[in-house]
């Protein structure tokens, strides 16, 4: 798997502390009909998840660029943010995230994010299954 190639020798014994190197999944895509590219970069693959996820990622949503307003069913996503402010949509209300915040969306509900400050907003996204 690529994620373990990439392991980190710090760990003495251990494969649990890798760092992603060239052959990890990266992607700049619209995503759910935003506006613009967002970053992603896939930390581990569904099999890194055992099939109870599927995806775990650090995405980066540049200014003036937004993950576009959806719903997730039978899963929850969580977004928790690192770096910069966003406004999150959750559920139909708008509300500003800052780094620390965390996000969850799941059962039915709908979430988007829009960076409208001249930062980039950076943020660890995890989809867990039901
Ligand atoms: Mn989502």
């Amino acid at each position: 798997k690529w994620c373990k190639r990439a392991r980190r020798g710090a760990v003495q014994g251990g494969d649990h502390m890798f760092t992603l190197d060239e052959n990890g999944k990266r992607a700049d895509v619209c995503v759910q009909n935003g506006k613009g590219l967002c970053h992603i970069k896939h930390l581990t693959d569904r099999e890194g998840l055992y099939g109870h996820g599927r995806m775990f990622a650090h995405v980066t949503v540049d200014p003036g660029c937004s993950i576009g307003y959806h719903a997730h069913n039978h899963e929850t996503e969580f977004y928790y943010i690192i770096k910069g402010e966003g406004v999150f949509n959750d559920d139909g209300k708008e509300v500003i995230v800052h780094a620390g915040d965390i996000c969850a969306t799941g059962y039915g509900q709908s979430h988007g994010l829009e960076n409208k400050s001249s930062e980039p907003v950076e943020m660890i996204a995890l989809i867990v299954m039901e």
